[in-house]
């Protein structure tokens, strides 16, 4: 990572972004850009949202903008609506007091320097003037950057102390850019495990998706293990992490997932976590539940670990792969061929007969044989009119009917269906 091979220039920022500085300015407030957009840029990858810091109070921001939303004005930034339609976070500058490895409490400030010194790592503490294009590194950022080194701004076990989700962001940072961390943070890092508790669920599990966000999480990962973190925050995977196989396998599957599907990459963790599937989607809801991940996310990550191993191989009869397709439900079909072809190319299968088994899996999905109860050509009120009582009986009856139909789609018509319920009923009696 070069920084010189790139220089920021003026019109890498959007014109929203020089917009809302050109008018904080001309009416009298020093306004910069700060954060991950300079860093990324300054990394030579393309830029997140950009956020800006400004020496206006959210007030003046707010009499200056025609369109705000108020964000979090008690920190001191303002949503403002740029002429692009787009949102661009504008905070004043703050500092810190009495910190001393405490919580800090925030006021807000007159001076840039201030407000880059509470900042985290010294590759976050860099502003950047979008009309000038001036540079305003204090703590040596665009040099830690070209070096490839990750460090604390100011005293590390301090810095962590006043937010512990900062080791958690320091793991990540290193992993995301490929940074050596420093030997004085690392220490503080390794400190880390055991102190992680006061971190709310909600910014663990932020963090967590952010790293399975990022193209290749498997970096992070493993400073996650070596630091310890991961056995302090995640112990239902030390058994996998403790295998150098195991855990091998299980990072090179992760960073074969999708980036846009982090519950994908997560329930892959656990791909290799026990023998049993069942033990290990219950494992996998017990961490999603923990991190207050929503119902939808933990029913998916714990009914691709249950099913996915059972997928039929390539051979597989179509019965085979609708009876799977059954218990899968058709919503997790995506889901589950992307878990799928993510294991299949971190293990090396064939590529070309991966895919030409997914679309075989696809089309039996899309066509109308049914896959559930709901599906059949008779109903609950067809076996009533057929004068059987209701009860539990309906849904053993159905379930029969559609195993049959699964083998044999062509069974699904209303009269076949009702002669196939008198003989088995006139079996069991
Ligand atoms: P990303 O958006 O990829 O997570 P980011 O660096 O932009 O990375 P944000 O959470 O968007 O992270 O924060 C923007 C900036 O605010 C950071 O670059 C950093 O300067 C500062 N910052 C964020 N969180 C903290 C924190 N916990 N402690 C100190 N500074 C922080
Ligand atoms: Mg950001």
């Amino acid at each position: 990572v070069k920084p010189e091979a790139e220089p920021l220039r003026p019109d890498h920022a959007p014109e929203a972004v020089r917009w809302i500085t050109r008018t904080l300015e001309s009416a009298g407030h020093e306004t910069w850009a700060v954060g991950g957009a300079v860093r990324d840029r300054l990394a030579g990858l393309p830029a997140g949202d950009w956020d800006l810091t400004t020496a206006a109070r959210p007030g003046e921001m707010r009499r200056i903008f025609r369109r705000t939303v108020p964000i979090g004005i008690e920190h001191g930034t303002v949503g403002v609506l740029a002429p692009d339609g787009r949102l661009y976070e504008v905070t004043t500058f703050r500092r810190d007091v009495e910190t001393f490895g405490r919580k800090a409490r925030v006021v807000f400030a007159d001076r840039l320097e201030d407000d880059l010194a509470r900042r985290d790592f010294t590759i976050n503490a860099i502003a950047w003037h979008p009309l000038r294009g001036e540079l305003k590194d204090p703590h040596g950022g665009v040099e830690d950057m070209a070096r490839g080194r990750l460090r604390t701004v100011g005293d590390p076990d301090d810095r962590f102390a006043e937010d512990r989700l900062r080791v958690l962001r320091a793991l990540r940072f290193a992993g995301r850019f490929g940074l050596e961390i420093d030997a004085e943070t690392w220490a503080a890092i390794r400190r880390a495990p055991g102190t992680l508790a006061p971190v709310s669920a909600e910014r663990v599990r932020e963090e967590l998706f952010k790293v399975m966000a990022d193209p290749s999480p498997a970096r992070s990962l493993k400073l996650y293990a070596a630091s310890g973190v991961l056995a302090d925050l995640y112990p239902e995977l030390e058994a996998v992490r403790a295998s150098r196989n195991a855990w091998e396998q299980t990072l090179d599957t992760v960073d074969a997932i999708s980036p846009r599907r982090p519950v994908l990459r997560i329930a892959a963790l656990f791909l290799c976590a026990t023998p049993e599937a069942a033990t290990r989607a219950a494992a996998a809801r017990d961490l999603l539940r923990r991190l207050r991940c929503s119902n939808a996310e933990v029913d998916l990550a714990t009914h691709l670990l249950a099913l996915v191993g059972e997928l039929p191989g390539g051979d597989a009869s179509d019965a085979e792969i609708r009876r799977w397709l059954s218990r899968l439900g058709r919503d997790h079909v995506s889901d589950a061929l992307r878990f799928r072809a993510g294991i299949a190319r971190a293990q090396v299968e064939n590529p070309t007969s991966v895919a030409a088994f997914a679309r075989r899996v696809r089309r039996l999905a899309a066509s109308d044989a049914p896959l559930t109860v709901g599906e059949l050509a008779i109903g609950g009120e067809d076996l009533r009119a057929m004068g059987i009582r209701p009860g539990p009986e309906y849904g053993r009856i159905l379930r029969d009917l559609l195993d049959e139909v699964l083998e044999d789609p062509s069974l699904n018509r209303e009269e076949v269906l009702r002669e196939r319920v008198m003989e088995m009923l006139g079996g069991r009696r």
